[in-house]
C-alpha cells in the first residue's frame, strides 16, 4: 500500500534535528493525551476510507496524483513550526525556500527574470494574472471555449469583459476566430491555455504571438495542468514548438498541486517583467521587486500562506530537479507514453470511438453506438462498470459540434454527448496500461 515503515523513520529523524534548533525553549507540553488522540485518528482513517484510491494506477479518472513523499514529509516536517510565508516575519527559511522554488519554476520556462509566488493553486494564480493584466491594458478578456471555466468566472469577480474564443477540430483556440474577435478592438489579454482540461489541448501558442505583434494584447498562459510537461522530450512537434515559446508570454500559472507532485494549496503565478509588482502596492518604488529584495506579503493577493507547501516543493525540487529529460520528466512522459498506447488501442478497435490524439496525458473516448444519446447512456453504464471492476475513470460532456467530423456515422439526436475520460497522470500508468486496457475489454456496455 502507499504506507511506508521508512518515511516515519526519516521525519521522526529529521524532527529531532529540528528540535535542536529551538531546545532551549523548554516546557511546551501537548494538553490532550495520546490515545485520545489516536482513538479520534481512527476514526478519521475510518472516514476516509470512503474515497477512490486517488493513489493507485487503477484510478485513471480526474486530475489526482499523489504527493511525492518527500513532499509529504518535508510538509509535515515544517507544519511542526507551521510558519507563514505573508511575510518575513512569519516564515524567513520558508519564504527564501519559496524564492528560491519559485526561481526554478521560472527557469524551467525559460526566463531570465520574473515576479512570482506560491499561492493556493490555479484559480487564485489566474485571479491575480488576469488582475495584474488588466491594469497594465484594460479590456476584454479572451479565453477558448475549452479553458477552465474559472476564467469566466473570475472575469465576473474582477468586472471585466470576457469572450470565449471558439476551438478548432483539435479543441484549440482557432486563431482565425481570435482574429476576428481581435478586429473589433478593446481586446486586453488573451489567455492561453497549455493543457485544457477537458482533452489536456495545448492552443497554438506561436500563432498567437504573430497575432499579438499585430494586434498589442497581452497574452496570459494558464498551464496551470500542462506547464510541467515543457521538460518532456515525447511531445510531437507541434507541442513542442508551443513549450518553446514561453519566454515570450506576459504572465503564466502552474499548479505544482497537479503535476508537480505536491499536496493540495500550491499554485504558481509568474510573470517576466519584475516591474508589475508596483501594481500589488501602489506606493512601492519599482527597485523594491527586483527579484533580488522582493518580500512575498507585498506582491501576493493572499495574505496568510502556508509556508509548509514552500517547503514541500523545495524539497521536492531537490530530490526531482526540474531538468529537461530529468527523471521528473522521465517520469512526466511515461504518462504520456500511457496515453498514446491507450489511444492507439482503441482507435483500433471497433468497440470504441476516439477523437484526436492525446497532446498530452488525457484521453477521451466512448462506446461505440448510432445515436449520441445512446453512446451518452454507454458512456454512463461504462463508468459504472469500470468502477465495480476497480477502474476509476471519470466522464465529460461534449457540444456535439466538437465530434460531429470525427463520427460521421453517428446520429446526433441531442446537442451535447457524454463521453468517458481518463487522465494518465502517474509513471505507474504506464507498467498498468495493459491490465487497464484488458479491463476496458471486458466492460460489456450494450443491452
Ligand atoms: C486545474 C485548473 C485550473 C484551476 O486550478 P485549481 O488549482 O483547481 O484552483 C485552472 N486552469 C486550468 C487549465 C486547470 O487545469
Amino acid at each position: 500500500m502507499f504506507v511506508e515503515e521508512r518515511e516515519f523513520d526519516s521525519l521522526s529523524q529529521a524532527l529531532k534535528e529540528l528540535e535542536k534548533g529551538f531546545d532551549h525553549f523548554q516546557g511546551r507540553e501537548n494538553k490532550e493525551s495520546t490515545e485520545d488522540i489516536l482513538e479520534i485518528l481512527i476514526e478519521v482513517a475510518e472516514r476516509m476510507k470512503d474515497n477512490y484510491p486517488y493513489h493507485h494506477p487503477m484510478y485513471a479518472g480526474q486530475m489526482l496524483k499523489p504527493p511525492h513523499p518527500v513532499a509529504r514529509l518535508a510538509y509535515t516536517l515544517a507544519l511542526w513550526l507551521n510558519p507563514n510565508n505573508h511575510a518575513l516575519d512569519g516564515g524567513r527559511a520558508s519564504s527564501a525556500m519559496e524564492k528560491e522554488a519559485v526561481a526554478e519554476l521560472a527557469h524551467m520556462f525559460g526566463w531570465v527574470e520574473h515576479l512570482g509566488h506560491l499561492c493556493s493553486g490555479g484559480t487564485m494564480a489566474n485571479m491575480e494574472a488576469l488582475w495584474i493584466s488588466s491594469q497594465i491594458q484594460p479590456g476584454k478578456i479572451l479565453a477558448s471555449s475549452q479553458a477552465h471555466y474559472t476564467h469566466s468566472r473570475l472575469s465576473e469577480v474582477l468586472k471585466l469583459d470576457f469572450s470565449p474564443v471558439p476551438v478548432d477540430s483539435l479543441a484549440k483556440m482557432d486563431p482565425k476566430a481570435l482574429e476576428d474577435i481581435l478586429v473589433t478592438g478593446h481586446v486586453g489579454t488573451v489567455v492561453v491555455t497549455l493543457g485544457t482540461t477537458g482533452f489536456g489541448s495545448l492552443d497554438p501558442l506561436p500563432e498567437i504571438l504573430e497575432l499579438k505583434k499585430q494586434y498589442g494584447f497581452r497574452i496570459h498562459v494558464d498551464a496551470a495542468y500542462g506547464g510541467y510537461f515543457r521538460l518532456v522530450d515525447n511531445l510531437d512537434c507541434k507541442g513542442q514548438k508551443i513549450f518553446d515559446c514561453l519566454d515570450q508570454v506576459d504572465s503564466l500559472v502552474v499548479d505544482p498541486h497537479k503535476h508537480g507532485l505536491q499536496p493540495y494549496g500550491c499554485g504558481c503565478v509568474l510573470f517576466p517583467d519584475p516591474s508589475v509588482g508596483q501594481l500589488y502596492k501602489h506606493d512601492s518604488p519599482y527597485t523594491y521587486f527586483t527579484s533580488g529584495s522582493l518580500h512575498l506579503g507585498e506582491i501576493s493577493l493572499e495574505c496568510s500562506r502556508p509556508g509548509a507547501s514552500a517547503v514541500a516543493l523545495w524539497a521536492t525540487m531537490r530530490l526531482l530537479p526540474l531538468a529537461k529529460s530529468g527523471k521528473f520528466a522521465r517520469n512526466l512522459a511515461k504518462g504520456r507514453r500511457a496515453a498514446l498506447y491507450l489511444f492507439e488501442h482503441l482507435k483500433n478497435n471497433s468497440r470504441y470511438l476516439t477523437i484526436f490524439p492525446p497532446e498530452l496525458d488525457i484521453i477521451v473516448f466512448a462506446p461505440q453506438a448510432i445515436q449520441a444519446s445512446t453512446i451518452s447512456e454507454y458512456s454512463k453504464r461504462f463508468f459504472e462498470r469500470a468502477a465495480e471492476l476497480d477502474l476509476h475513470l471519470a466522464l465529460i460532456e461534449l457540444h456535439c459540434e466538437l465530434v460531429k467530423e470525427y463520427w460521421p456515422h453517428v446520429n446526433f439526436d441531442q446537442t451535447t454527448v457524454t463521453c468517458l475520460r481518463s487522465c494518465l497522470m502517474k509513471p505507474e500508468h504506464f507498467e498498468w496500461i495493459e491490465k487497464i486496457i484488458q479491463i476496458l475489454d471486458r466492460i460489456e456496455f450494450e443491452d
